[in-house]
């Protein structure tokens, strides 16, 4: 992803250098120091920049599938806030210019434009970076969010208005303008060929105090072991909110399934789910599969819910008898945390090349492991830790700790791949 951003940013900078040879005016180049020119400048590269937020956060699969969602949601955020930090400076900048050269700013319906663009794109941001301080729900934030999609547009009525028809920068304008359009289409396509296709809940199971799992099935899903869905779930009438789970079964398996944990208020929900209900599901994504690595010894490392994906990369690796040699982790508080552990014990009894430490934090009498997964606890199990692939999942501060500590153990970072339960 290092690359990619590298990349854009670079033909950015070589978009500034014809930008400014375009502008060249019978004098000779243009001051690129120049307030008004400065800020035209950084208008036109913010513009750019905002509109590769929405290129990086329209899960296009083909981009998705190098890279992961949650890095392309990542990418997403920063050139978001480069964009608008560009498109904030190209409004003082060119406000400044007018005041200090004729003494008063402008103001026609271009810049109406422009000043409505900027001022919903930075609400929208302000929010999106702001609202679990407040305790904005996360859907009221999303829904707050897809106004950009009516705030940029306008900052492209507002480019259009400038630009000369027939300019290289006109030219730019229309390829912006058409490959947001070309977004929004595929977007709505996606949405529309989803809920053409609707899955079936066919059996829910409690999996533990407070984990179920859902079974579905519906058009086959090629899916990686590891993997996740955004899936939705159609109660009662009533359509949930889009929500990411790993896909807990494996694509050896006929049904497909997800095992949430009670968390919030949709989680909480999952137990009210019926058999019959029908589910739109979004799949698959995420890059976070045993199966994109040649290795043959895997280290997989989870906390809590974060089993699911290694369940599903065990389960396939059990149906398919293949001889890669695991380790599998699992830290919980307690006992009554875990789930699957009667199919863990029997996999364990069939399986020579898999071995299970399970750590429990906050139960005394537990005669296992005790305490956290630290490079200790790792070292005691694999005394050799060459041409090992680790694979780390749980909770976010559990899942940095755990990769502080391969990285203590000098383990190279190209053999560290995580997934985190947050986009
Ligand atoms: C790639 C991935 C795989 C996951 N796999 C599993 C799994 O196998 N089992 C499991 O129990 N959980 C999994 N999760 C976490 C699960 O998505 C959240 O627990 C769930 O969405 C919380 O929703 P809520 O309304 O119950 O909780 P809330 O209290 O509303 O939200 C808790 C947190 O969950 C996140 N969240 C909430 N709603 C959404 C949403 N619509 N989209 C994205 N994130 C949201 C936000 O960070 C929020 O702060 C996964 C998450 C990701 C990103």
């Amino acid at each position: 992803m290092k690359v990619l951003r590298f990349r854009i940013i670079f033909a950015c900078i070589l978009l500034y250098f014809l930008y400014v040879w375009v502008s060249m005016t019978g004098l000779g180049f243009v001051d690129i120091l120049n307030l008004r020119h400065a800020g035209h400048l950084l208008g036109v590269l913010g513009t750019v920049f905002l509109f590769m937020q929405f290129v990086l956060s329209a899960r296009i699969k083909k981009l998705e599938a190098g890279f992961g969602l949650d890095k392309m949601l990542n990418e997403h955020r920063f050139y978001g806030r480069i964009g608008l930090i560009m498109v904030m400076l190209h409004f003082i900048l060119i406000a400044t210019y007018q005041w200090t050269e004729h003494g008063r700013i402008f103001f026609n319906i271009t810049i109406l434009f422009g000043i409505m663009a900027l001022l919903g794109i930075t609400i929208t941001a302000a929010i999106a970076s702001t609202y679990n301080k407040f305790g904005i729900a996360y859907e009221v934030w999303k829904n707050i969010h897809l106004l950009n999609y009516i705030f940029f547009p306008l900052a492209l009525v507002h480019v259009f208005l400038r630009a000369q028809p027939g300019t290289l920068l006109f030219y730019l304008w229309l390829v912006l303008a058409v490959g947001f359009l070309t977004l929004i289409v595929y977007r709505l396509y996606r949405i529309f060929q989803m809920r053409n296709n609707p899955f079936k809940v066919v059996e829910v199971i409690q999996e533990a105090d407070d984990i179920w799992s859902l079974f579905f099935t519906g058009e086959k899903i090629n899916y990686k072991p590891g993997q996740f869905m955004l899936i939705q779930l159609m109660r009662n009438g009533k359509r949930s909110s889009s929500h990411p789970f790993t896909i807990s079964s494996s694509p050896t398996r006929e049904r497909v399934s997800i095992t949430p944990k009670e968390l919030g208020d949709f989680t909480a929900t999952i137990k009210d789910t019926k058999v019959g209900d029908l589910a739109f599901i979004d799949a698959p994504y995420g890059v976070f599969s045993f199966l994109n690595y040649e290795t043959d010894e895997l280290v997989f490392i989870a906390g809590g819910i974060g089993i699911t994906p290694f369940m599903s990369m065990l389960r396939y690796i059990f149906d398919k008898q293949l001889k890669n040699k695991v380790t599998l982790f699992w830290a919980n508080k307690n006992e009554s945390n875990l789930c699957f552990r009667n199919e863990l014990d029997e996999m364990q009894k069939e399986m020579d090349n898999l071995t299970v430490v399970l750590v429990m934090s906050g139960q005394e009498d537990w005669p296992g492991e005790q305490g956290r997964i630290n490079g200790e606890l790792l070292q005691k199990y694999l005394p050799d830790l060459e041409n090992k692939d680790f694979f780390v999942c749980g909770p976010p501060p559990m899942s940095r700790a755990v990769r502080a500590e391969l990285e203590k153990m000098k383990i190279p970072s190209h053999k560290i791949h995580y997934e985190v339960f947050e986009l």
